[in-house]
């Protein structure tokens, strides 16, 4: 060995010692790195590989290797921060627009749900929520019954005062029933002018005792012609009432208060008539 390479392995020495304290400081860094890339879990790889490149160089003699070394990783890890910037700035923008797109799936499901005319839940929201209160009723052995309401003579309504007039009682029926009933209960436009009411916690006695209360309110309503002020004769509905039967096909129920909205209406409109008990005569 040459005399003059001893004060430059001394120098190597020293160097090596520096980047070892300047190692160790960035050790400490990267551990922050690291941490924070754990939790954005991005660019792990890219900053391991260099990790992996500066801990094989940290030996070598050469200091300035890992001076160049030490600077394409201190470059690197600005580089990753960068990113991590970028990635959380968009990962913000997106969960708002996720929060935006959940909001308007919200109100298109209910804008679908909901009955133009009326403003309350059309077919398609009766046949969800029915389902529902009857596996309700199957699982926790509560009354569940099922009213059906037909406008009377509507046809005739229609033809004697006009369709907008028409429209105009459908929206009082509407809310006549929506204001009859609690919460939980569901009130349906379930076609033309025929609506749905389904009571949960309700027999079919308690049922015929709600149908009957809105029965009477639509009937004691008076329709006002509104550009005239003219007082049109009062309308009235009737009602079929059947209670749910724990498994039975929803068809079913529904066609059991469909017979007995027929029986109410032959009996002479203005009525709400119950389904007809299994073994008992009408
Ligand atoms: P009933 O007492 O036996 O029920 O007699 P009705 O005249 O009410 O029965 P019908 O089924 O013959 O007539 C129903 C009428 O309801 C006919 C139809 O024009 C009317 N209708 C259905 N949907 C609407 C609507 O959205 N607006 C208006 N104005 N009328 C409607
Ligand atoms: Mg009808
Ligand atoms: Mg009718």
């Amino acid at each position: 060995m040459a005399s003059g390479d001893q004060p430059d392995e001394l120098e190597d020495l020293e160097t090596a010692g520096q980047v070892i304290a300047v190692g160790d400081k960035i050790a400490v860094s990267v551990g922050k790195i690291e941490e924070m890339l754990q939790t954005a879990n991005v660019g792990a790889d890219a900053y391991s590989n260099a990790l992996e490149a500066f801990s094989g160089a940290i030996s070598l003699d050469d200091g300035k290797e890992v001076q160049a070394l030490i600077a394409k990783m201190m470059q690197q890890t600005q580089e990753m921060q960068q990113q991590n910037n970028m990635l959380r700035d968009q990962l913000a923008h997106s969960s708002d627009e996720v929060k935006e797109l959940r909001g308007n799936l919200e109100s298109v499901k209910r804008e679908a749900m909901t009955d133009v005319l009326t403003d309350i839940g059309n077919r398609k929201y009766f046949d969800i929520k029915l389902r529902e209160l009857a596996d309700k009723a199957m699982t926790e052995g509560e009354p569940v019954s099922l009213l059906l309401f037909d406008v009377d003579n509507f046809k005739d309504f229609n033809d004697s005062h006009g369709h907008q007039l028409g429209d105009q009682v459908l929206r009082l029926v509407a809310r006549t029933l929506k204001e009859s009933v609690k919460g939980r209960d569901v009130v349906a436009r379930y076609g033309g002018e025929e609506f749905a009411v389904v009571l949960s916690g309700a027999g079919l006695e308690d049922a015929m005792k709600v149908g009957d209360g809105i029965r009477a309110l639509v009937a004691k309503r008076r329709i006002i012609r509104k550009s005239t002020g003219e007082q049109i004769a009062a309308i009235t509905i009737s009602a079929g009432v059947a209670r749910y039967r724990s498994g039975e096909p929803l068809s079913e129920l529904i066609a059991r208060s469909d017979a007995a909205l027929y029986r109410a209406k032959d009996a002479g409109r203005n009525r709400v008539q119950a389904e007809m008990m299994p073994g008992r005569a009408a």
